[in-house]
C-alpha cells in the first residue's frame, strides 16, 4: 500500500507497486535518475544524474559548485524518478499505442555526506554501479577529488513503482481490423569495448569488462 496519497498510482492503479523489493529491483536495473526540485522562488527543475543505491537511500554526486547539490543538499522536499523501457506496444488504434516499462517515483530529502572515508566508499560504489567489479580495478579518489565532489544521501521516505507489461489492449470493436498489433521488445546490449586512444600499452581488457559480454544475455 502507498504510504500516502502523494505516492498512490491512480490511472491503471493495478500497475502500481509499493513494496521495497520491487522498487529496489527496478532502481538496481538502471543507472540514471531524474532529480526534481524547486529553487527558493518555486521554479521547478528536473536534472538527470547517475545514482548509487545503498539500502533505502540513493546517493547523488556532483561538483561542489552544482546548483542541484547545494539546493537539494539543504534538505528540501525532492522527488527522484527513474524509468526502464522494455518495449513498444503497437495497437490497432492510435489511442492504444503504448510502451512496456518499469518506473519508480521516490519522495524524500537529502543530506550532504562530508566524511571523507564514507565519500570514498560511496564513490567506489558509484563505479561498481556502472560496472560491477570496476572499483577495485581502478584508482580510488584522492583527497583533491574528494574535496571537489559533493555527495548527497537521499533517503526514500515513500515511493511507488509502476510496471506495464504484455500486449496491446485493443478495443473489441477494432479486433477484426486488418492491422498488425503486438509488441516489439527493447533490450540494451553492450557492444565491443574500445580502448582509449592513449591506452597504456600492454594492458589487457579487465575482468569486469569481459563479464559484460556474458551479462548481455540477461539484459
Ligand atoms: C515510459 C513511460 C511513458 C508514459 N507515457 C505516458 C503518456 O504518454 N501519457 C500518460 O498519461 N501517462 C504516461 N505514462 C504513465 C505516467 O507515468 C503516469 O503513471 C500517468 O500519467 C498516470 O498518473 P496518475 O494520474 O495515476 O498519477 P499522478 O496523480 O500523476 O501521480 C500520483 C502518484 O502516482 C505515482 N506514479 C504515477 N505515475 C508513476 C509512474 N509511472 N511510476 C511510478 N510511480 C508513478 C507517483 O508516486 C505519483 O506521485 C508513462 C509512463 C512511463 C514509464
Amino acid at each position: 500500500m502507498p504510504a500516502s496519497p502523494r505516492s498512490k498510482v491512480r490511472r491503471v492503479a493495478q500497475r502500481g507497486h509499493y513494496d521495497q523489493e520491487t522498487i529496489h529491483a527496478i532502481l538496481d536495473a538502471g543507472w540514471v535518475a531524474h532529480v526534481s526540485f524547486a529553487n527558493p522562488r518555486g521554479q521547478p527543475f528536473v536534472i538527470p544524474m547517475l545514482y548509487a543505491r545503498v539500502g533505502n537511500s540513493l546517493y547523488l554526486h556532483g561538483s561542489i559548485a552544482s546548483r542541484l547539490m547545494k539546493t537539494v543538499g539543504a534538505g528540501i522536499d525532492t522527488c527522484v524518478c527513474m524509468t526502464l523501457i522494455d518495449g513498444l506496444v503497437l495497437a490497432r488504434s492510435h489511442f492504444h499505442h503504448s510502451m512496456n516499462y518499469r518506473s519508480v517515483v521516490a519522495f524524500g530529502k537529502a543530506v550532504a555526506v562530508t566524511d571523507s572515508a564514507e565519500k570514498a566508499q560511496i564513490f567506489a560504489r558509484f563505479v561498481d554501479s556502472l560496472i560491477p567489479g570496476r572499483a577495485e580495478e581502478s584508482r580510488a579518489a584522492d583527497r583533491n577529488e574528494l574535496n571537489a565532489t559533493a555527495l548527497l544521501r537521499f533517503t526514500i521516505e515513500e515511493a511507488s513503482a509502476k510496471v506495464r507489461s504484455g500486449g496491446p489492449k485493443d478495443d473489441p470493436a477494432d479486433k477484426a481490423l486488418p492491422i498488425w498489433s503486438g509488441t516489439v521488445p527493447i533490450s540494451q546490449r553492450y557492444a565491443s569495448p574500445i580502448a582509449a586512444e592513449d591506452a597504456t600499452p600492454g594492458v589487457e581488457i579487465p575482468a569486469s569488462v569481459l563479464r559484460l559480454t556474458t551479462r548481455n544475455a540477461d539484459l
